[in-house]
């Protein structure tokens, strides 16, 4: 049933948890959770009518309508303290917008919560700002490619004290980072030869913009300290 996209997603999720999937789109993520006894409860956020409906007609027929609740809102607005959501998941989506909804949550609708498990399908470095912001460490991490696009997973836990990473682990990910699989260096070649070739256009074209080129050539440095 699931992508492997959102099989990758379904693996970080711990067993027993009550989940939030925050643009849950088909619902096929809170499906899957419930139906193999992962998650004992989920909502299902979207704030499209209609995916929320069809995905309303999809738990019915599954028999998943007590576990799963399927909510039309904004982001973590569909939340609220009595659901005692441990775990939220926003997948799918572009860093910016999955940003801007971590920052509009409000601090009761957070309260309960110990995990995010984020899949940014760009922008993953403003996620990880984001996460070392609001105390919460990153503790694992994945990459997959599928059709022609690779795709980040984090999974971060809030913690009582402040949390860092290095410029280098929030361009990468510390954790895929340290696991460097086939995925993540074809991943970080593919950039590397790029931002080369960026900065030798730049050069030839005599653009003098040096920020951006000082910019490119600290993540060029980055890349190949790790690789
Ligand atoms: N999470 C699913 C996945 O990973 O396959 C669906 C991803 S889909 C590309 C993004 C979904 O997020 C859309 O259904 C969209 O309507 C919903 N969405 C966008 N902004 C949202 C917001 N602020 N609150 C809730 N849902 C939102």
């Amino acid at each position: 049933l699931l992508s492997k996209r959102l099989q990758a997603v379904y693996q970080m999720v711990d067993k027993n948890t009550r989940v939030a999937d925050i643009g849950s789109d088909h619902a096929y993520l809170p499906v899957e959770l419930l139906e193999t006894n992962i998650a004992s409860f989920a909502i299902a956020g979207e704030v499209a009518k209609g995916p929320m409906s069809r995905s309303k007609e999809d738990v019915d027929k599954f028999g998943l309508s007590a576990k799963i609740d399927v909510r039309l809102g904004d982001g973590l607005a569909v939340i609220n303290e009595n659901d005692e959501i441990d775990t939220v998941v926003i997948a799918g989506m572009g860093g910016i917008l999955i940003k801007d909804i971590l920052t509009r949550a409000t601090e009761e609708q957070l309260s309960n919560v110990k995990t995010l498990i984020l899949q940014p399908n760009i922008g993953e470095p403003l996620v990880r700002h984001w996460l070392v912001e609001n105390n919460f460490e990153i503790i694992d991490e994945d990459i997959i490619a599928e059709e022609h696009h690779v795709y980040e997973i984090i999974k971060a836990q809030k913690v009582n004290r402040s949390v860092s990473l290095t410029e280098a682990q929030y361009l990468m990910g510390p954790v895929l980072m340290q696991k460097k699989t086939p995925t993540f260096i074809a991943k970080w070649e593919h950039k590397l030869n790029s931002f080369k070739k960026a900065v030798a256009n730049m050069h030839n074209a005599k653009v003098i913009d040096q920020e951006k080129i000082a910019a490119m050539n600290q993540d060029i440095k980055y890349i190949e300290e790790i690789l």
